[in-house]
């Protein structure tokens, strides 16, 4: 439950629920678990607000209002799927809402990663979730918080395969699949994005300039850690400040608990997620993305990013 409301809502300092007529209001109380207990019970219908309070998104959602929207995005999730990438479909009435899940990103990007998508797939009138790339004034735009009831319609909506069929048989299911949502690989953002070449393409030209064109070492690791500082492979995936410190990707991080020591050229999160060489944490990384952590897999994989051919 703790879970499945992390994957969705953004905000613990207020929340939004939906009122009889369809429309939203929020409300400046603290957010409470319980809320989302209701919700799913159809006891009340609550909003998700895009952005946190740093205008951050966890989340993007493209919005189909006709059947003819929702067919598009249907085949641009297929074509995601065959990228690795995957898209969660929550089809309604008419059309539908297709989810895609982030490790934290700026409001900014990830609505240039949704516009790249519609502009990739020549999608018109298909709204974007967040509206804004960050906050001014209010919490920003929102969505019906997946599984519960539509007030005015009652409905309860459903999340589905690509073949149209549940996810799993019942809400519970569900909410449990959404609770770790596989997420878009951060490569995939920054190459839709155009920041760097799609992964494909590192041979042809490399996703770390930084990278030393002759390395030495006597072993594979030794190479690898040789190519290339703590520093320059870990700013690629966490958005590092002036201190070399930022959210740790691997836990529910608030306050900068992750930073990286330049002189001694490790990582380190003060909130117990560990710390060490690019190998620990391209291991650790390669855990959260769901994919083979051993340390072969790691330093195979690495080896192709950052190793000259
Ligand atoms: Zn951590």
């Amino acid at each position: 439950m703790r879970r499945y409301a992390r994957t969705f809502t953004s905000r613990q300092d207020c929340y939004s629920i939906q009122t009889e007529e369809g429309r939203y209001i929020t409300l400046k109380r603290r957010f409470q678990l319980d809320y989302v207990q209701a919700h799913l019970k159809g006891l009340l219908t609550l909003g998700a607000y895009a952005l946190d309070e740093k205008s951050q998104a966890r989340w993007l959602c493209l919005d189909a209002d006709s059947p003819e929207q929702w067919a598009e995005l249907l085949k641009m999730a297929r074509d995601l799927a065959q990228d690795a990438v995957t898209a969660y479909l929550e089809p309604s009435r008419r059309g539908g809402h297709l989810w895609l899940f982030f490790s934290p990103l700026s409001g900014a990007a990830a609505r240039r990663f949704g516009q790249n998508l519609t502009e990739r797939y020549d999608l018109e009138g298909i709204e974007l979730f967040p509206k804004q790339d960050a906050l001014t004034t209010g919490p920003g735009s929102l969505v019906r918080l997946p599984l519960g009831r539509h007030r005015l319609t009652g409905q309860r909506y459903h999340f589905v395969t690509l073949d149209g069929d549940p996810i799993a048989p019942t809400v519970r299911k569900q909410v449990r699949l959404l609770s770790t949502p596989q997420l878009v690989p951060q490569d995939y953002v920054r190459a839709v994005n155009k920041d760097v070449q799609l992964p494909e393409t590192v041979s042809s030209k490399p996703l770390f300039p930084e990278a030393r064109a002759e390395v030495t070492g006597a072993t594979l690791s030794e190479r690898l850690k040789n190519a290339i500082s703590v520093y320059d492979f870990v700013r690629r995936y966490v958005d590092l400040d002036a201190n070399a410190t930022g959210y740790c990707p691997f836990h529910d991080d608030t306050r900068k608990s992750f930073g990286v020591n330049q002189e001694e050229n490790f990582w380190h999160c003060w909130a117990g997620c560990g710390g060490g060489s690019l190998i620990d944490f391209w291991m650790k990384w390669r855990e959260k993305e769901g994919l083979d952590a051993s340390f072969t897999a790691t330093i195979k994989a690495l080896a192709e990013m950052l190793l000259p051919r």
